[in-house]
């Protein structure tokens, strides 16, 4: 039996700030209440999840984050800045500023098993893997509210953020949910390039070019255009007034590298499957594939 005596709140909170966490909330673990579940379960039923089948997959664990760790009694939501200080010049094939960097999946997992470990009792750690609704955490911890473009977004800090999650066995006193909406200026809404906002921050991913840049893996209609959007978009967040005055990052990783930065439509044409490798092994790119990318970078403007 281990007799280290748990970590308070704010030791962890210094802790997840010395790892480059901006912020930090604590919620109780119990199941997703009702009405966000339905939510969810309606936004599913309709098709908007596109062909991103998991989604649909694990209701019970994803109403319920006591199935991801039995023993688990608080859940730690921990968000960082994604937002570099070098990003890429207008003029090319654009990248969506969280995938300027190194893969967050593995950026923040290995700082959060770090937290974890301070933390201590059982931990189970989480990065956009498990079918976690982490946006609903991270309201119910006061970490953020969801803006009408779906997005998590921070008082006075904006949505230029990661989530990860820690579900720890230990009990810490819960914060007090945020109970605030975003201005409702509708500036996402209007500037969608999809026509992808379909309102209560629910968001219609088969017209979002997030999702047909990332996910989707077919070939696009005849004529389709990207604009210079080659993956992922930015648009709904770029406009939004809480991003005015974007938080910097603090951990090196999601700076971009020059490789990245000087990425032009002829380099990316040429792009053979090694290379390809080789500068996406650690992005998040790596995602769409070689195949992928070429088809996306077929439809830009
Ligand atoms: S752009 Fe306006 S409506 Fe959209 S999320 Fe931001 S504040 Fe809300
Ligand atoms: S990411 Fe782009 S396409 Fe998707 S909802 Fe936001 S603005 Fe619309």
């Amino acid at each position: 039996m281990s007799l280290k005596q748990s970590p308070c709140k704010d030791e962890i909170i210094a802790e997840a700030k010395r790892l480059g966490f901006y912020k930090i909330g604590f919620a109780k673990v119990r199941s997703v209440e009702k009405a966000s579940a339905s939510q969810y379960a309606d936004w599913i039923s309709v098709g908007c999840h596109g062909e991103m089948s998991y989604l649909d997959r694990y209701h019970d664990v994803r109403n319920n984050p006591q199935q991801l760790l039995p023993s688990a009694k608080t859940i730690i939501v921990c968000a960082a800045s994604y937002y570099p200080a070098k990003k890429q010049s207008i003029e090319l094939p654009q990248i969506a500023t969280y995938a300027l960097g190194r893969d967050y999946h593995e950026v923040l997992r290995e700082r959060l098993m770090l937290l974890a470990d301070f933390v201590g009792g059982e931990t189970r750690v989480c990065v956009d893997t498990a079918p976690l609704r982490e946006r609903y955490w991270a309201v119910q911890a006061g970490v953020g509210f969801v803006g009408r473009n779906s997005q998590l977004i921070i008082p006075d800090a904006g949505s230029y953020f990661f989530l990860g999650e820690i579900l720890t066995s230990i009990e810490f006193p819960a914060d007090t949910p945020l109970t605030q909406s975003c201005l409702e200026c509708g500036r996402c809404v209007d500037s969608c390039p999809g026509n992808a906002i379909i309102g209560n921050g629910a968001i219609d991913a088969r017209r979002c070019l997030s999702y047909l840049t990332i996910e989707y893996k077919g070939d696009f209609p005849e004529g389709f255009s990207l604009g210079n959007r080659l993956y992922g978009c930015d648009e709904c967040q770029a406009v939004c007034p809480h991003n005015s005055t974007p938080i910097f990052t603090s951990i090196p990783d999601f700076e971009p590298s020059d490789e990245l930065l000087s990425l032009d439509k002829k380099t990316i044409s040429e792009l053979t499957p090694e290379l390809f490798s080789m500068i996406f092994r650690h992005s998040a790119i790596k995602r769409t594939k070689l195949m992928g990318l070429l088809r996306n970078l077929k439809a830009l403007d």
